[in-house]
This record gives C-alpha cells, sequence and structure tokens, in this order.
C-alpha cells in the first residue's frame, strides 16, 4: 500500500505531442479540448483556434457552450504543434524578465533541458505549474 502510494502522489508528465485533435484530453481539465473555454485550455491550443481555425475566444466559447465546436472542426481533425514545440526547444534559460513560471515562461509547455523529466533532452512537457 505504502509504494502505491507513492507512486500516485508523483507528478503525472504529460507530453506535448506534435499533433493533437479537438477530442484528445486536455491536461487541465481531463475532458477534450473541445469541452474547453478559453481559460481552460493550454495557451498553444488557443493559439490554434484563433490562427489556423480563425475562431475569435467569443466564438470559441460560444461554440463550446452549444456544443458545437464538431461542426466547426472535425473531432478526428489533426492539427500540428511542430512549430510550437521547436520555439520551445530552441528556448535558453529563463531570464526572470517577466513575473511568469520559469519553467515553462506562462505558455504551460515546459522544456525538459535534461531528459529527468520526460525521458528525452528536450521533451515537451504541461508544466506542473499547470496541473494541480
Ligand atoms: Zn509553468
Amino acid at each position: 500500500m505504502g509504494a502505491l502510494a507513492l507512486v500516485i502522489d508523483e507528478p503525472t508528465v504529460v507530453e506535448v505531442s506534435e499533433r493533437f485533435r479537438f477530442s484528445d484530453e486536455n491536461p487541465l481539465t481531463l475532458e477534450p479540448y473541445a469541452r474547453g473555454r478559453f481559460g481552460d485550455l493550454p495557451p498553444y491550443i488557443e493559439d490554434v483556434i484563433v490562427e489556423q481555425l480563425g475562431l475569435a475566444p467569443t466564438r470559441w466559447n460560444a461554440l463550446v457552450g452549444a456544443g458545437e465546436v464538431y461542426s466547426v472542426v472535425g473531432p478526428f481533425q489533426e492539427f500540428s504543434l511542430a512549430g510550437f514545440l521547436r520555439s520551445v526547444q530552441e528556448r535558453d534559460v529563463w531570464d526572470g524578465s517577466e513575473d511568469v513560471c520559469g519553467d515553462c515562461w506562462g505558455t504551460l509547455a515546459a522544456k525538459d533541458y535534461d531528459g529527468s523529466v520526460t525521458g528525452r533532452i528536450d521533451g515537451v512537457y504541461v508544466c506542473f505549474c499547470a496541473v494541480h
């Protein structure tokens, strides 16, 4: 029992994968991204909604509220986060110039500098500041 409790207490590492679908689980709420309003989604997902789907946050929230996200974007349609992941991997060390989390620079995506978190050097994972 003691060993099991230790395992459960470990924070869960969720890697940010290169592709995602809006039916995938939002690590912040454990519900599909399609059910998450702005503010409940990781910023890098919100960027895709605005920049790739061309939807304003208010429009997205209205779709979520009406349960109609899948009428705009198919549940199995895939989106790439490759460019975003590259920008995370190219980060240098946080210079502390802004008042945000130094592990993810406020993006909720943290770089695994030495591979100690994900097992891969430069892996990208959902920052522990995001998952409570
Ligand atoms: Zn963070």
